[in-house]
Protein backbone atom coordinates (compact mmCIF):
# COMPACT_ATOMS: atom_id res chain seq x y z
CA UNK A 1 0.00 0.00 0.00
CA UNK A 2 1.05 3.56 -1.12
CA UNK A 3 2.17 5.45 2.43
CA UNK A 4 1.49 9.04 1.75
CA UNK A 5 2.22 12.20 4.23
CA UNK A 6 3.16 15.02 2.04
CA UNK A 7 -0.79 16.37 2.89
CA UNK A 8 -0.25 16.16 6.52
CA UNK A 9 0.10 19.41 8.50
CA UNK A 10 2.92 18.67 9.79
CA UNK A 11 4.68 18.39 6.50
CA UNK A 12 3.30 21.06 4.57
CA UNK A 13 4.63 23.18 7.76
CA UNK A 14 7.70 22.00 7.27
CA UNK A 15 7.79 22.87 3.98
CA UNK A 16 6.39 26.11 4.53
CA UNK A 17 9.67 26.17 6.78
CA UNK A 18 12.31 25.19 4.26
CA UNK A 19 10.60 27.67 2.29
CA UNK A 20 11.39 30.92 4.22
CA UNK A 21 7.85 31.87 4.83
CA UNK A 22 8.42 32.58 8.41
CA UNK A 23 11.40 34.77 7.28
CA UNK A 24 11.23 38.20 7.28
CA UNK A 25 14.03 38.15 4.24
CA UNK A 26 14.26 37.16 1.02
CA UNK A 27 11.99 37.22 -1.85
CA UNK A 28 8.36 36.42 -1.42
CA UNK A 29 7.68 35.67 -4.91
CA UNK A 30 10.55 32.86 -5.00
CA UNK A 31 9.26 31.65 -1.51
CA UNK A 32 5.57 31.45 -3.10
CA UNK A 33 7.14 29.22 -5.92
CA UNK A 34 9.23 27.02 -4.11
CA UNK A 35 6.87 26.05 -1.50
CA UNK A 36 4.85 25.12 -4.79
CA UNK A 37 8.44 23.12 -5.96
CA UNK A 38 8.78 21.19 -2.28
CA UNK A 39 5.08 20.34 -2.49
CA UNK A 40 4.58 19.19 -5.79
CA UNK A 41 8.23 17.18 -6.08
CA UNK A 42 6.79 15.22 -2.70
CA UNK A 43 3.56 14.14 -3.96
CA UNK A 44 5.31 13.33 -7.37
CA UNK A 45 7.51 11.11 -5.36
CA UNK A 46 4.20 9.77 -3.29
CA UNK A 47 2.49 9.14 -5.90
CA UNK A 48 4.49 7.86 -8.42
CA UNK A 49 6.60 5.98 -5.89
CA UNK A 50 9.94 6.84 -6.48
CA UNK A 51 12.85 5.34 -5.70
CA UNK A 52 15.57 6.55 -4.11
CA UNK A 53 17.69 5.19 -6.38
CA UNK A 54 15.52 7.19 -9.19
CA UNK A 55 15.80 10.52 -6.86
CA UNK A 56 19.41 10.23 -6.71
CA UNK A 57 19.79 9.45 -10.44
CA UNK A 58 17.68 12.64 -10.86
CA UNK A 59 20.35 15.06 -8.77
CA UNK A 60 23.47 13.53 -10.46
CA UNK A 61 21.80 13.79 -13.97
CA UNK A 62 20.78 17.65 -12.93
CA UNK A 63 24.56 18.52 -12.26
CA UNK A 64 25.26 17.06 -15.58
CA UNK A 65 22.55 18.60 -17.42
CA UNK A 66 24.01 22.05 -15.64
CA UNK A 67 27.50 21.24 -16.14
CA UNK A 68 27.15 20.70 -19.84
CA UNK A 69 24.95 24.13 -20.02
CA UNK A 70 22.23 22.06 -21.74
CA UNK A 71 19.41 23.35 -19.20
CA UNK A 72 17.81 25.74 -22.17
CA UNK A 73 18.17 22.91 -24.81
CA UNK A 74 16.42 20.37 -22.08
CA UNK A 75 13.85 23.07 -22.09
CA UNK A 76 13.13 23.07 -25.48
CA UNK A 77 13.62 19.07 -25.75
CA UNK A 78 10.36 18.38 -23.44
CA UNK A 79 8.25 20.80 -24.89
CA UNK A 80 8.01 23.47 -21.74
CA UNK A 81 9.38 26.22 -24.29
CA UNK A 82 6.44 25.47 -26.90
CA UNK A 83 4.39 25.26 -23.96
CA UNK A 84 5.42 28.99 -23.35
CA UNK A 85 4.31 30.20 -26.72
CA UNK A 86 1.23 28.74 -26.50
CA UNK A 87 0.61 30.14 -23.48
CA UNK A 88 1.11 32.91 -24.57
CA UNK A 89 -0.48 32.29 -27.81
CA UNK A 90 -4.20 31.72 -25.44
CA UNK A 91 -2.89 35.02 -23.51
CA UNK A 92 -3.51 36.78 -26.81
CA UNK A 93 -6.02 35.24 -28.02
CA UNK A 94 -7.83 36.42 -24.74
CA UNK A 95 -6.31 40.20 -25.35
CA UNK A 96 -7.68 40.12 -28.89
CA UNK A 97 -3.96 40.35 -29.89
CA UNK A 98 -3.70 37.75 -32.76
CA UNK A 99 -2.98 39.26 -35.67
CA UNK A 100 0.66 38.97 -37.51
CA UNK A 101 3.87 36.58 -38.08
CA UNK A 102 3.59 33.63 -34.97
CA UNK A 103 5.90 33.67 -32.26
CA UNK A 104 7.85 30.36 -31.95
CA UNK A 105 10.71 29.37 -29.74
CA UNK A 106 14.21 31.40 -29.21
CA UNK A 107 15.98 28.52 -28.43
CA UNK A 108 19.71 28.46 -25.86
CA UNK A 109 21.58 29.17 -29.02
CA UNK A 110 21.24 33.74 -29.48
CA UNK A 111 24.44 35.11 -28.48
CA UNK A 112 23.47 39.51 -28.49
CA UNK A 113 25.56 41.95 -30.11
CA UNK A 114 25.74 41.05 -33.62
CA UNK A 115 27.24 42.98 -35.96
CA UNK A 116 24.75 45.61 -37.27
CA UNK A 117 23.92 46.88 -41.12
CA UNK A 118 21.59 48.80 -43.02
CA UNK A 119 19.70 46.85 -45.66
CA UNK A 120 21.65 44.00 -45.96
CA UNK A 121 24.54 42.26 -44.69
CA UNK A 122 26.61 39.28 -45.83
CA UNK A 123 26.49 36.17 -42.84
CA UNK A 124 29.11 33.36 -43.27
CA UNK A 125 32.25 34.21 -43.23
CA UNK A 126 33.45 32.32 -46.47
CA UNK A 127 34.58 29.02 -45.06
CA UNK A 128 31.77 26.90 -44.90
CA UNK A 129 31.65 25.26 -48.91
CA UNK A 130 27.69 25.21 -48.37
CA UNK A 131 25.08 26.37 -50.46
CA UNK A 132 24.91 30.25 -50.91
CA UNK A 133 21.56 31.11 -49.61
CA UNK A 134 19.85 34.96 -50.64
CA UNK A 135 17.51 35.36 -47.82
CA UNK A 136 15.18 38.49 -48.35
CA UNK A 137 11.82 40.06 -47.19
CA UNK A 138 9.92 42.76 -45.90
CA UNK A 139 9.15 43.96 -42.19
CA UNK A 140 5.16 45.30 -42.09
CA UNK A 141 3.36 46.93 -39.40
CA UNK A 142 -0.08 46.29 -38.55
CA UNK A 143 -1.84 47.76 -40.90
CA UNK A 144 0.47 46.72 -43.63
CA UNK A 145 2.60 49.07 -44.14
CA UNK A 146 6.10 48.94 -44.92
CA UNK A 147 8.57 49.09 -41.70
CA UNK A 148 11.51 51.04 -42.08
CA UNK A 149 14.26 50.85 -39.41
CA UNK A 150 12.95 48.07 -37.92
CA UNK A 151 15.78 45.48 -36.69
CA UNK A 152 16.03 41.86 -38.14
CA UNK A 153 18.14 39.91 -35.81
CA UNK A 154 18.91 36.66 -37.31
CA UNK A 155 20.80 33.73 -36.40
CA UNK A 156 21.51 29.92 -37.95
CA UNK A 157 23.53 26.84 -37.77
CA UNK A 158 26.56 25.73 -40.47
CA UNK A 159 26.10 22.86 -42.78
CA UNK A 160 27.48 20.70 -39.69
CA UNK A 161 24.28 21.94 -37.42
CA UNK A 162 25.88 23.77 -35.47
CA UNK A 163 26.15 27.39 -33.98
CA UNK A 164 29.17 30.22 -33.93
CA UNK A 165 30.53 30.77 -30.59
CA UNK A 166 29.14 27.42 -29.68
CA UNK A 167 30.91 25.95 -31.88
CA UNK A 168 34.61 27.38 -31.39
CA UNK A 169 36.11 26.63 -34.61
CA UNK A 170 33.88 29.39 -36.22
CA UNK A 171 34.58 32.71 -36.36
CA UNK A 172 32.87 35.29 -34.04
CA UNK A 173 29.37 35.59 -34.93
CA UNK A 174 29.63 33.59 -38.23
CA UNK A 175 25.83 33.23 -39.21
CA UNK A 176 24.53 36.31 -36.77
CA UNK A 177 23.75 39.39 -37.90
CA UNK A 178 21.52 42.37 -37.44
CA UNK A 179 20.15 44.05 -40.44
CA UNK A 180 18.34 47.51 -40.29
CA UNK A 181 15.42 47.49 -42.79
CA UNK A 182 15.61 50.06 -45.57
CA UNK A 183 12.85 52.28 -46.65
CA UNK A 184 10.82 49.71 -48.08
CA UNK A 185 11.25 47.83 -44.87
CA UNK A 186 13.24 45.22 -46.49
CA UNK A 187 16.12 43.10 -45.61
CA UNK A 188 18.35 41.01 -47.40
CA UNK A 189 20.77 38.59 -46.46
CA UNK A 190 23.46 36.53 -47.96
CA UNK A 191 23.97 33.45 -46.19
CA UNK A 192 24.74 29.64 -46.85
CA UNK A 193 22.24 27.13 -46.38
CA UNK A 194 22.00 25.87 -42.91
CA UNK A 195 21.52 22.02 -41.54
CA UNK A 196 19.37 21.30 -39.15
CA UNK A 197 20.24 21.15 -36.15
CA UNK A 198 21.20 17.67 -33.91
CA UNK A 199 21.40 17.37 -29.89
CA UNK A 200 24.95 16.17 -28.87
CA UNK A 201 24.61 12.17 -28.66
CA UNK A 202 26.81 12.16 -25.82
CA UNK A 203 25.30 14.77 -24.10
CA UNK A 204 22.36 14.67 -21.15
CA UNK A 205 19.33 16.28 -23.34
CA UNK A 206 19.93 13.25 -25.65
CA UNK A 207 20.50 10.74 -22.57
CA UNK A 208 17.07 11.96 -21.42
CA UNK A 209 15.21 11.73 -25.03
CA UNK A 210 16.64 8.26 -25.49
CA UNK A 211 14.82 6.83 -22.20
CA UNK A 212 11.92 8.46 -23.73
CA UNK A 213 12.22 7.06 -27.15
CA UNK A 214 12.72 10.46 -28.98
CA UNK A 215 15.54 11.44 -31.52
CA UNK A 216 17.04 14.89 -30.93
CA UNK A 217 16.73 16.55 -34.28
CA UNK A 218 15.51 18.98 -35.89
CA UNK A 219 14.76 20.48 -39.42
CA UNK A 220 17.17 23.27 -41.06
CA UNK A 221 15.73 26.54 -39.70
CA UNK A 222 16.83 30.15 -39.14
CA UNK A 223 15.86 32.07 -35.84
CA UNK A 224 14.40 35.60 -35.94
CA UNK A 225 14.15 38.73 -33.58
CA UNK A 226 12.34 41.13 -35.67
CA UNK A 227 12.22 44.67 -33.52
CA UNK A 228 11.12 48.03 -34.56
CA UNK A 229 10.07 51.27 -32.04
CA UNK A 230 5.95 51.44 -31.42
CA UNK A 231 5.83 47.40 -32.64
CA UNK A 232 5.73 44.41 -30.08
CA UNK A 233 9.23 42.48 -30.25
CA UNK A 234 8.84 39.16 -32.25
CA UNK A 235 11.02 35.82 -31.57
CA UNK A 236 10.19 33.75 -34.35
CA UNK A 237 11.90 30.99 -36.96
CA UNK A 238 11.46 30.16 -40.68
CA UNK A 239 11.53 26.24 -40.45
CA UNK A 240 12.53 24.84 -44.23
CA UNK A 241 9.63 22.91 -46.27
CA UNK A 242 10.36 19.41 -47.57
CA UNK A 243 12.78 18.77 -44.44
CA UNK A 244 12.50 15.31 -43.08
CA UNK A 245 11.59 17.07 -39.62
CA UNK A 246 9.65 19.49 -40.49
CA UNK A 247 7.01 18.27 -38.32
CA UNK A 248 8.88 15.80 -36.53
CA UNK A 249 10.93 18.35 -34.59
CA UNK A 250 12.47 17.45 -31.55
CA UNK A 251 12.33 21.23 -29.79
CA UNK A 252 8.02 21.63 -31.32
CA UNK A 253 9.22 24.91 -33.12
CA UNK A 254 7.86 24.72 -36.41
CA UNK A 255 4.78 26.34 -36.72
CA UNK A 256 1.83 26.79 -39.55
CA UNK A 257 2.97 30.24 -40.79
CA UNK A 258 6.18 29.73 -40.31
CA UNK A 259 7.42 27.67 -42.99
CA UNK A 260 10.00 28.64 -45.46
CA UNK A 261 10.52 27.34 -49.44
CA UNK A 262 14.03 27.49 -50.10
CA UNK A 263 14.22 27.74 -53.73
CA UNK A 264 17.02 26.17 -55.17
CA UNK A 265 18.52 27.76 -58.27
CA UNK A 266 20.70 25.58 -60.85
CA UNK A 267 22.04 28.84 -63.52
CA UNK A 268 25.30 29.23 -63.97
CA UNK A 269 24.62 33.23 -65.66
CA UNK A 270 22.46 33.27 -62.74
CA UNK A 271 25.13 32.44 -60.60
CA UNK A 272 27.38 34.27 -61.66
CA UNK A 273 25.33 37.78 -61.34
CA UNK A 274 25.06 37.65 -58.34
CA UNK A 275 28.97 36.70 -57.35
CA UNK A 276 28.00 33.29 -56.91
CA UNK A 277 30.76 30.50 -57.70
CA UNK A 278 29.55 27.77 -59.41
CA UNK A 279 26.09 27.42 -60.89
CA UNK A 280 24.15 26.40 -57.59
CA UNK A 281 22.00 29.00 -54.97
CA UNK A 282 19.08 28.87 -53.26
CA UNK A 283 16.39 31.40 -52.53
CA UNK A 284 13.88 32.13 -49.88
CA UNK A 285 11.68 35.35 -49.61
CA UNK A 286 9.93 35.06 -45.78
CA UNK A 287 7.64 38.39 -44.51
CA UNK A 288 7.06 39.48 -41.18
CA UNK A 289 4.13 41.21 -39.48
CA UNK A 290 4.63 43.17 -36.32
CA UNK A 291 2.19 44.28 -33.83
CA UNK A 292 1.63 47.29 -32.25
CA UNK A 293 2.96 47.41 -28.96
CA UNK A 294 0.43 48.18 -26.32
CA UNK A 295 2.95 49.52 -23.90
CA UNK A 296 6.71 49.79 -23.91
CA UNK A 297 7.48 46.72 -22.24
CA UNK A 298 6.25 44.76 -25.21
CA UNK A 299 8.90 46.23 -27.67
CA UNK A 300 11.40 44.31 -26.11
CA UNK A 301 12.29 40.56 -26.03
CA UNK A 302 12.61 39.08 -22.86
CA UNK A 303 15.29 39.12 -20.64
CA UNK A 304 16.36 35.44 -20.39
CA UNK A 305 19.68 35.34 -19.65
CA UNK A 306 21.78 34.67 -22.97
CA UNK A 307 25.44 34.37 -24.02
CA UNK A 308 27.36 37.61 -24.16
CA UNK A 309 26.36 41.01 -23.42
CA UNK A 310 22.46 41.84 -22.78
CA UNK A 311 21.41 44.44 -21.73
CA UNK A 312 17.48 43.79 -22.93
CA UNK A 313 17.24 45.97 -25.30
CA UNK A 314 16.45 44.82 -28.76
CA UNK A 315 17.15 48.28 -30.48
CA UNK A 316 20.71 48.35 -30.93
FE1 LIG B 1 18.37 26.73 -33.93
Amino acid sequence: MTVKISHTADIQAFFEQVAGLGQAEGNPRFKQIMLRVLQDTARLIEDLEVSEDEFWHAVAYLNRLGGRNETGLLAAGLGIEHFLDLLQDAKDAEAGLTSGTPRTIEGPLYVAGAPLSEGDARMDDGTDPGVVMFLQGQVFDADGQPLAGAIVDLWHANTQGTYSYFDSTQSDYNLRRRIVTDAEGRYRARSIVPSGYGCDPQGPTQECLNLLGRHGQRPAHVHFFISAPGHRHLTTQINFAGDKYLWDDFAYATRDGLIGDLQFVDDAAAAHNRGVQGERFAELAFDFHLQAAKAPEAEVRSHRPRALQDNGASMG
